[in-house]
Formats: C-alpha cells, structure tokens, sequence
C-alpha cells in the first residue's frame, strides 16, 4: 500500500446500491458499530447513489443500527441510479460528499455499484466496496453477502413444489434467480435433487441436457421431475411447454421472482456480512481506501479495487458434472 493512498478518516458514508441482499443491514451494522468502535463518525446514505446525488445524508449512532441484523432487505434504502452512471454524476456525487464533509464511503452492492465506486475513486473520493448481491457473481470474491439466504429459499420453494410434483406425478421447470450466473440455479439443482439444471454459462440443447435426462429417469422407475433453469437462461414458461409435448409429461412452470430476494439472514450471511463491515472499517481506520472486501475460502481479505473489477471467476466444472451424476437415477 503506497503512501499516497493513505490520508487520516474521521468521517466516513455508508450507502447500499442496486439489488437489495438479505444480509445488508448486518454489513451496514458492521460498519457504524466497528466505526463508532474506532471513534469514526458514520453517516447513512439514503437510496444508494440516488441518496448521495441528493445528498439524503444523516449521522448515525450505535441505536440506529439496532434490532436490524435479523432483517432481510436494507433499512438504508436502495435503488439504481442512470444519472450517477455518467461522469458528471460521479463529479456531482462526489461534491455533495464533500459537502458532507466526508472522508471516505463504504459501497454495500454488486459489480455495478462496484463500478460506481471504482469511477469515485478515481475522481479523488475514497472509496471500500463490501460485495452484497445474491446472484454470487462478483469476479474477485468467492462469495457475497446474500448468496446462502437466497439458496435456502429456493431449497424451500424446491421442496415443496416438489412434493406436489411427487403426489402428481408431473414434472416442474423452476426459474431461479441469476442473470449471469447459474451459482444459485447449480447449487439448488444439487441440494434440491433435480433432473436438469440450466445455467447461462453453458449452452443447451432441449433433447440432450432436459428431455434425455427426463426419460432416462421415467425408464428408471421415478414419476416426478424438476428442472433447474436460471433466469438469464429465461424461457421457462417455453420449456415447460416442449417438455410436455415431446414426452407427454404434465408440466408445469413457476417463476420464483423476488422472493428469492427477501427474508431474514441465515447465519452465514450475518457473519461474513459483519466481519466484512468491520474490515472495511479497520482498512478507514488504518487510513487505506481505493480496496474491495472479499471472501477467499474462509477468509476476508482485501483488493485494489482496479484490479478487483478485472477479475473474473469460472463456473465449477465439478460442481456440473457432479450434478449431472447424481441425478441420473
Ligand atoms: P449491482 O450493484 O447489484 O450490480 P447495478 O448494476 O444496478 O446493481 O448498479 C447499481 C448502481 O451502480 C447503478 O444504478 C449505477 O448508478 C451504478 N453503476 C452501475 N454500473 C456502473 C458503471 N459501469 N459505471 C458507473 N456506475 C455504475
């Protein structure tokens, strides 16, 4: 970490920005408890980029962060912002954090909002991101806050319908959330013991990876099926309809929507969230910025946040073979 980096923080932003993660509010805990720990000063910024841009800015204390680790969504509010996008949002957000008289902010949100950051960053603001997205799909971290609340839920929604495509022998198409990722879609498909699973990492052919599979199964003895396909695959409603005409199999197709995106942390969430909230701020309190929180294995480290955007992480293979194995029966 070069010198230049580092400047004294006592007043630092916190916001959370596009898609909201169960587990936000213990990152945002995280960070005005450990903040207020080190004597920082921490100010809560409504609506994400929006909030700053309008400058809906108040101080916290250690009573405002109370009672929400157990809460799903953001108390702080968050939203998409185009007009932050741009440089002259970007000049404009920073502005209005000096108007505040801020030294630093935390960014609680996906790659976009990372994006965002990175853009303030090199405007002059000093920046940390902690990685919150359900989805799972930021390059430089193996997880992010929200990942397990999202998979238990849809393990939830799987069981059940599965048990009304069991009493009727039909099969079920279930979209999942991911737009670009089929983590959650791979990792349910696996713990909810479905037939097939479509991911957007992976082209597919109808025959081979969802009708083989299907008869392969009927000819084993087994009367009930549930295919995994992943929002950015799309088209659920589509492939239902194929699969019951090829194979005459009552077929049915539910959207899971957001749901997925709601409810209260599991534990996993709550932890890493935390202990990523209070890396971001121990990093502040050292005086070093311009870094992502991430989660290697087990542990929380931290990037340059240039570099962090360049990374990119694969699909495991293993997991997709895996999968492919154990549901042949
Ligand atoms: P997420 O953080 O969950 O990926 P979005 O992609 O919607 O969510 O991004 C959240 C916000 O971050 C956007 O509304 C926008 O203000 C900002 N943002 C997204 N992409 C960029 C980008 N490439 N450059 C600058 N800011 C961006």
């Amino acid at each position: 970490m070069s010198e230049s980096n580092k400047k004294e923080i006592r007043r630092i932003g916190v916001l959370t920005s596009g898609g909201d993660a169960p587990g936000m509010n213990a990152a945002l805990r995280g960070v005005v408890r450990a903040g207020l720990y080190r004597k920082l000063q921490v100010f809560g910024i409504q609506r994400g980029y929006e909030g700053l841009l309008e400058g809906e800015i108040s101080e916290m204390n250690a009573h405002s962060v109370s009672n929400i680790i157990s809460r799903g969504g953001t108390v702080l509010l968050t939203a998409r912002s185009k007009e932050f996008a741009t440089p002259e949002g970007v000049r404009r957000g920073k502005a209005m954090a000096e108007i505040f008289k801020l030294d630093a902010l935390v960014v609680i949100g996906g790659d976009g909002s990372f994006r965002g950051a990175r853009d303030l960053h090199r405007a002059g603001m000093p920046v940390i991101g902690i990685p919150a997205t359900i989805d799972n799909d930021v390059g430089c971290t193996d997880y992010t806050i929200g990942y397990d609340t999202a998979m238990n839920t849809v393990k939830e929604a799987i069981d059940r319908i599965k048990d009304t495509a069991y009493s009727h022998e039909r099969c079920s198409v279930v979209e999942v959330m991911g737009r670009n990722a089929g983590y959650i879609a791979l990792n349910c498909g696996i713990a909810g013991g479905a037939e097939a699973c479509i991911i957007p990492e992976k082209d597919f052919d109808i025959n081979e990876d969802i009708i083989k599979p299907i008869l392969a199964c009927r000819n084993a003895g087994k009367h009930h099926y549930i295919i995994i396909v992943a929002e950015g695959v799309g088209g659920s409603m589509e492939i239902a309809q194929q699969i019951k005409e090829i194979t005459g199999i009552t077929t049915n197709a539910t959207i899971l929507g957001h749901q997925q995106r709601g409810g209260s942390p599991t534990v996993r969430d709550r932890v890493a969230a935390s202990l990523m909230g209070a890396k971001a701020v121990s990093l502040l309190a050292q005086g070093i910025t311009g870094r992502v929180i991430a989660m290697k294995g087990e542990s929380v480290v931290d990037l340059d946040i240039e570099e962090a955007l360049e990374m990119k992480k694969d699909i495991d293979e293993h997991l997709i073979e895996t999968s492919k194995i154990l549901s042949l029966y």
